[in-house]
């Protein structure tokens, strides 16, 4: 079957090549993607053109209207979100569930912005009044990675729609049945024809997106090399760019930190979603004595099974990179204390399947140490100080995110105030900022001003325009 795109508010057969989509848990293709190009990509922005005409006249409180219903669609078919992302991602079903519930949390927020986006008024001199009001930027694009394939789309969708803009999505060649079930939806909540699109496709996709004179903002999520090449080329077609980029996020574990939580925290943090999270913990840096933490961590992770607690990595390519990362670890002399390769489920053996892996003795030098892995693999680099283990975290390229494992409040704020990274969390693993905060990290994880969500996004959605305003003596 070949997947359609979305334009006009319904189904548009695509012609052209297309690329298999694969179901991960049995190694099955399930569908055909078409791969979009600057046809396509005309096509929409010319729909989305139109569209946002009429729909960034709407006044605020009915766009958001139209999101609120959209919200109790998400509630009613969690479950089949769920199981559709199940069924192209290969996550299990708890971790589809969540997706799909921070992506109403994240229609939600949207539901709340004619109370934060409203514009400013003052009287700035005598008979003086300045004003700010909030339009839209009108036709902007969101590119999306593969894993989180509703979630991530919902980072923007809501947001920028809700604050009158018409939205092109190119989800993920590799999670594309996802985006069409949102596109659905959207429609049955009352969005208009044209509002949002889905174009599918790969790079010459994303390119005619970045290229097009039409689209005045773009947002990228995925890698850290694609992030750049998008920023880049979006930029020099002077549009406003926000890129997320990929992590190598630290975990920093004190002697003191409570040895239970720890181990369960960062256990769910590196071996989660198999390790495919922006937010990953992928380096244990463990800081003096932490003996018991990491030998319940090792006990954690061999009790974990397949199918039922974790998932599935996103593809046959994958899987042999990320065991051939841990190969070269140990190579270069780590000791692979629990080993995910070679796994075979039983009754799934054509399955993308990675177990959970836990490499001791990692060096900073290594690559295992600097690279994303984004499988559910976690190296231990052993330190003697809080000094040697922020040195460490400095070098890395990234900033995404960190966390700080210590019963010590003093240990935690300097890792707090030190860590290079956007997100940081105090005793656990997955420090997401819920709404109103927003989600983004530093560094090479993130180019562009603000984040992509919450409150910061309202900036990236709009321009202001300030209206100052005096009136004759007579006309007051
Ligand atoms: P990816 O960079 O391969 O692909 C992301 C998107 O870019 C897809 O839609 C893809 O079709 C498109 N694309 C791929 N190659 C391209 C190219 N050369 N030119 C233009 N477009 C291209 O990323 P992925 O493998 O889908 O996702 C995993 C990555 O995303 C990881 O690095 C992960 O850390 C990152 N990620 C980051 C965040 C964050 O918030 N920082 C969140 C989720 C995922």
């Amino acid at each position: 079957m070949v997947i359609s795109h979305w334009l006009q508010g319904e189904l548009a057969p695509a012609e052209g090549p297309t690329a298999p989509v694969h179901n991960p848990t049995t190694g099955r293709v399930i569908a055909e993607v078409p791969l979009g190009g600057s046809a396509e990509v005309n096509r929409a922005v010319g729909v989305a053109r139109e569209a946002f005409e009429s729909w960034s006249r709407v006044p605020l409180k009915e766009r958001v209207a139209v999101f609120y219903r959209y919200r109790e669609l998400l509630a009613r078919d969690r479950r089949t979100l769920a199981a559709q992302i199940t069924e192209e991602h290969g996550k299990v079903r708890a971790e589809a569930e969540a997706e799909v519930d921070k992506a109403i949390e994240l229609t939600e927020f949207a539901c709340s912005l004619p109370q934060i986006a409203g514009g400013e008024v003052l009287e700035v001199g005598r008979s003086v009044t300045c004003r700010l009001e909030r339009y839209p930027l009108g036709v902007v694009t969101s590119i999306t990675p593969f894993n989180f394939p509703i979630m991530v789309p919902h980072w923007t969708i809501p947001n920028a729609l809700v604050l009158g803009n018409a939205l092109i999505l190119k989800p993920s060649e590799r999670v594309p049945l996802s985006a069409m079930r949102t596109a659905e939806l959207l429609a049955e909540a009352g969005v208009p024809p044209g509002v949002f699109s889905v174009v599918h496709g790969a790079r010459d996709t994303v390119e005619a997106l970045c290229d097009h004179p039409g689209i005045a903002g773009v947002t990228f999520v995925g890698s850290t090399p694609t992030a750049q090449a998008v920023y880049r080329r979006a930029s020099h077609h002077l549009k406003r760019v926000l890129a997320l980029g990929g992590a190598k996020n630290h975990l920093f574990v004190f002697p003191d930190a409570d040895p239970g939580r720890t181990a369960s925290n960062a256990l769910t943090s590196a071996i989660g979603c198999s390790g495919q999270r922006c937010m990953a913990g992928s380096v244990l840096v463990a800081i003096a004595d932490t003996e018991e933490i990491i030998r319940r961590l090792v006990e954690g992770a061999r009790a974990l099974v397949p199918g039922r607690d974790y998932g599935p990595v996103i593809s046959r390519g994958a899987k042999e990179r990320i065991e051939g990362a841990i190969t070269e670890a140990e190579a270069e002399g780590a000791e692979v204390l629990v080993d995910g390769r070679g796994l075979s489920v039983p009754g799934l053996e054509e399955g993308f399947f990675v177990g959970p892996t836990i490499i001791d003795g990692v060096r900073p030098e290594m690559r295992i140490a600097q690279v994303e892995v984004f499988g559910p693999v976690l190296a231990i680099v052993r330190v003697k100080t809080l000094e040697e283990a922020l040195a460490l975290e400095a070098r890395s390229p990234y900033g995404n995110a960190a966390s700080v494992f210590t019963r010590s409040a003093a240990s935690a704020e300097r890792v707090v105030d030190a860590a290079s990274a956007g997100m940081v969390g105090v005793n656990l693993g997955v420090p997401v900022p819920r709404e109103p905060f927003g989600f983004g990290g530093w560094n090479a994880s993130r180019y562009g001003v603000g984040d992509i969500t919450g409150r910061s996004s309202i900036e990236f959605w709009t321009q202001s325009k300030k209206i100052t305003t005096t009136w004759p003596e007579e006309s007051r």
